[in-house]
């Protein structure tokens, strides 16, 4: 039979994969399942961005393209860092890959040697663990809850550091808990990084243009230079440009890690899709105001789905500042009774009870390594959130 190599012995297909299968199959059989998991924008890739995938094709640019990106596409990135981050990147210290996910893979494949540590903050993006352990590293998941406003402390860092450390890796807004961090919030963490030069940081700065209110999106290189020899500044358009078919994600960092990065793709990839890429360089370069209503759409619906579930008994939620989920603590259901009959035990109990009772299909804080909690997507129509809500609220309600 077919035995699986050890580097992969510890991963498996992601927890939210699973529930969206079982909510699909659920949906199949006729039941009317909501489901608040997707991790993508309900919006369309804007029209002059597909227009610019049919005059590439249409033109020829249907072959390979330069290893880690087009020169057209690094140019927009490069320009795109300047312009909205204030710093300053050649196009030899930016690289393009298939999603921001191969960047994250690229970087780890070229960095992290067997037994090497990546600082994770908790709750976070699952990939992140995944991928450090499928090219060898440790992991080192450092909980930060609501109470901490779901951000790593400095004094925390400075706990989990050891001269194993490769990266941090910190995620503003995240995936889960929308959380963001402020210049502010930055400041402790980057005076911390300055004084452990061996430790390197990644941030993932994807969600970057979904924040909401007076939140003032910041990356860390803009805030503290010093830190840019040994940062890698990861974004991408699937968010942003609702792009996440076309699979372009980019970073921007030191020469010679990008250079390490290229390698580890050309023998993966060879580059990244050219019809995509030539997309790409539209949606950077192309005109920006679609993104405001977009943000806007997005906080009506936080401030729908926040609201609704703090009126709940049971149910706590953070306003969050960014990405489109919200992280709700529901330490106040467990240990109820549902009208089946079974105890609610750990936040998975009770997303299965929403799911399999309610129909309404949101991931475990388990599955982003912090409990109890509950991860809703609200990239979804407000008519579809305000069913699923009430349905979440009727069945709070039924608990004993
Ligand atoms: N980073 C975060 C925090 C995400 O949530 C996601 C997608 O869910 C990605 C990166 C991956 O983006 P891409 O589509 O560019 O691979």
């Amino acid at each position: 039979g077919f035995r699986p190599a050890s580097r992969i012995a510890s991963v498996s297909v992601s927890k939210i994969l699973q529930i969206g299968a079982k909510a699909a199959a659920m949906k199949r059989d006729g039941l009317p399942v909501i489901i608040l998991g997707a991790g993508e924008p309900d919006f369309d890739t804007p029209d002059n961005v597909k227009d610019a995938a049919k005059r590439a094709i249409d033109a020829g640019e249907t072959k390979y393209t330069a290893l880690d990106g087009t020169p057209a596409l690094k140019k927009a990135i490069v320009e795109k860092f300047r312009r909205e981050n204030g710093v300053d990147y050649t196009t030899e210290e930016v690289t393009v890959a298939t999603g921001a996910k191969q960047i994250l893979f690229n970087a780890f494949m070229a960095s992290i040697d067997p037994g090497d540590e990546v600082i994770i903050p908790t709750p976070y993006w699952t990939s992140y663990s995944d991928i450090v352990e499928i090219c060898g590293g440790v992991s080192v998941l450092i909980p930060c809850d609501a109470k901490a406003g779901f951000r790593l402390q400095a004094e925390q860092l400075e706990k989990a550091i050891t001269p194993k450390t490769r990266w941090v890796l910190l995620n503003s807004p995240s995936n889960p808990s929308g959380a963001a961090y402020s210049a502010e919030d930055y400041r402790p963490l980057l005076d911390m990084l300055l004084r452990h030069p061996h430790v390197w940081l990644m941030v993932d700065d994807m969600y970057e243009h979904i924040t909401y209110d007076d939140f003032a999106f910041v990356t860390p290189v803009a805030i503290e230079p010093r830190l840019k020899e040994r940062t890698l500044t990861i974004n991408g358009v699937s968010k942003a440009y609702a792009m996440t078919g076309w699979r372009i994600g980019y970073a921007g960092g030191p020469k010679a890690l990008i250079k390490a990065m290229a390698v580890i793709q050309s023998q993966a990839t060879s580059c990244p899709s050219s019809v995509s890429q030539a997309a790409s360089v539209e949606a950077l370069n192309g005109p920006q105001d679609f993104l405001k209503d977009r943000r806007d759409s997005f906080r009506r619906r936080r401030d729908l789905v926040v609201s609704r579930l703090n009126a709940i008994d049971g149910l706590e939620c953070r306003t969050p500042e960014g990405a489109f989920y919200t992280f709700s603590g529901c330490s106040g259901v467990l240990g109820k009774t549902t009208p089946m009959g079974k105890t609610l035990e750990a936040d998975q109990d009770f997303t299965d009870y929403l799911l399999e009772e309610a129909h309404v299909a949101v991931v475990p804080g388990s599955a982003f390594g912090l409990s109890p909690y509950f991860r809703i997507s609200y990239a979804t129509s407000e008519t579809e959130l305000v069913e699923a809500l009430d349905r979440i609220e009727r069945a709070c309600a039924a608990l004993r």
